[in-house]
């Protein structure tokens, strides 16, 4: 056998994307299985997004790019975080990349010596901890329950940190539990940071515009503008404008970590792909209207998901602020049902025997939970949650 590195064989590989190849294997292999996993709008990239990249094409605009992306791309990034987020950056504080993944990664590469922390609230975006690991670091988890909205308290930050504690996350509306943070909220846990002046603060936006709750969205940096000069905003056209594939996200922060950032991803990929760039440039300068479209579907499913789902004797499921995911607690069906021990096992037993394919809550840091992603027709959703309701009856 091969050795591999110690760091690789510390991480896992991502459960949602395992799982979405798993209900596509099964599909393939001929069984029926609707899949509650993707973590992707199930809509097509508007097209005039399209149109751009196929023009940029057609005018050879196929070379290499600035490592941190065009001047352009760069420029119409400014130029959204200014309009929408009334936050003001200047070029060498915007760095382009493949993805908001990337974005996390080369933060997590820029800044993380071994033995530093990473506070991550749980339930997580599954790739936080991982790529933490990946550069080093040392997640530490701080687990806030349906209870709590899902949501951590100033106390619990309080708690969690240490002169050790390089950086604090916080993604709202989150991925898995759609719980977002509102303004008071952000300030009270802004309270707390201001005591702790070394550590850097990630807020990751990337659900910013899937939202219903009422309140205009806000971040921490919104909510305590002190903390502009530590705070790293990462945000990304993959959710927004449905545009998962082409790989293309964004952060804006201090320029002294976009300049690492920016090294560490000169090192590795360069620039994202010059023709996402046109994409994502006419994602963000173009019409808006394509956002509500999605926008008003989501929502319409999650209310008619949240209300059905809590129908089912044992499952239990709070309405979300947004994202196109609910979190539900499935304790209950899975105490009912036996040989089914967890979250793993349901997950599992609901994919071989009711041919529907979601994550387990563990999957997020949540034991006893599952995450069921509504990016998929009504039909779907009406028929899985069918059998679901008899596959735990
Ligand atoms: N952040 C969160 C919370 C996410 O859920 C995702 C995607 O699942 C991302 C960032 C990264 O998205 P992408 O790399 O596709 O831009």
């Amino acid at each position: 056998t091969i050795k591999l590195a110690a760091r690789v064989q510390a991480v896992k590989p991502s459960a949602t994307l395992a799982i979405t190849a798993r209900a596509k294997a099964l599909r393939a292999a001929g069984k029926d299985v609707i899949g509650l996993g993707a973590g992707e709008p199930d809509f097509d990239t508007p097209d005039h997004i399209k149109e751009a990249a196929i023009a940029a094409i057609r005018a050879g605009f196929t070379k290499y790019t600035a490592v941190d992306g065009t001047t352009e791309l760069k420029q119409a990034v400014i130029d959204k975080f200014k309009r929408e987020n009334g936050l003001d950056y200047a070029h060498d504080q915007i760095l382009v990349s493949c993805g908001g993944k990337q974005s996390f990664f080369n933060l997590a590469q820029a800044l993380l010596d071994p033995g530093d922390e990473v506070v991550i609230p749980a339930p997580y975006w599954v790739s936080y901890p991982d790529m933490v690991l990946l550069a080093g670091g040392a997640p530490v988890l701080v687990h806030a329950g349906a209870d709590q909205r899902f949501k951590i308290t100033p106390g619990q930050l309080k708690g969690a940190l240490t002169d050790k504690t390089r950086l604090v996350v916080i993604n709202s509306p989150s991925n898995p539990t759609g719980m977002g943070y509102n303004r008071e909220e952000l300030e009270a846990l802004g309270e707390v940071l201001r005591e702790f002046p070394r550590t850097l603060i990630a807020t990751d936006d990337m659900y910013e515009h899937i939202r219903w709750s009422p309140e205009p969205f806000v971040n921490i940096v919104n909510a305590c503008p002190e903390l502009y000069p530590r705070t790293l905003v990462l945000n990304g056209v993959s959710k927004a404008y449905s545009m998962t594939g082409w790989r293309i996200g964004y952060a804006g922060g201090p320029a002294e970590i976009i300049k690492a950032m920016k090294k560490v991803q000169g090192q590795s990929t360069s620039n994202p792909t010059s023709i996402s760039q046109v994409a994502a440039q006419a994602a963000l300068e173009g019409p808006q209207e394509c956002i509500g479209v999605m926008l008003k579907a989501f929502h319409e499913r999650h209310d008619f998901v949240v209300e059905r789902l809590n129908q089912i004797p044992g499952i239990e499921c709070l309405p979300t602020d947004g994202t196109f995911y609910v979190f539900p607690k499935v304790q209950g069906a899975i105490d009912k049902l036996p040989g089914i021990a967890n979250d793993l096992d349901f997950a599992e037993y609901l994919i071989e025997k009711a041919g529907v394919a979601l994550v387990p809550g563990s999957a997020f840091g949540l034991n006893g939970y599952a995450r069921i992603s509504i990016a998929t027709s009504r039909a779907n959703l009406e028929q899985a949650l069918e059998r679901i309701a008899a596959a735990v009856a």
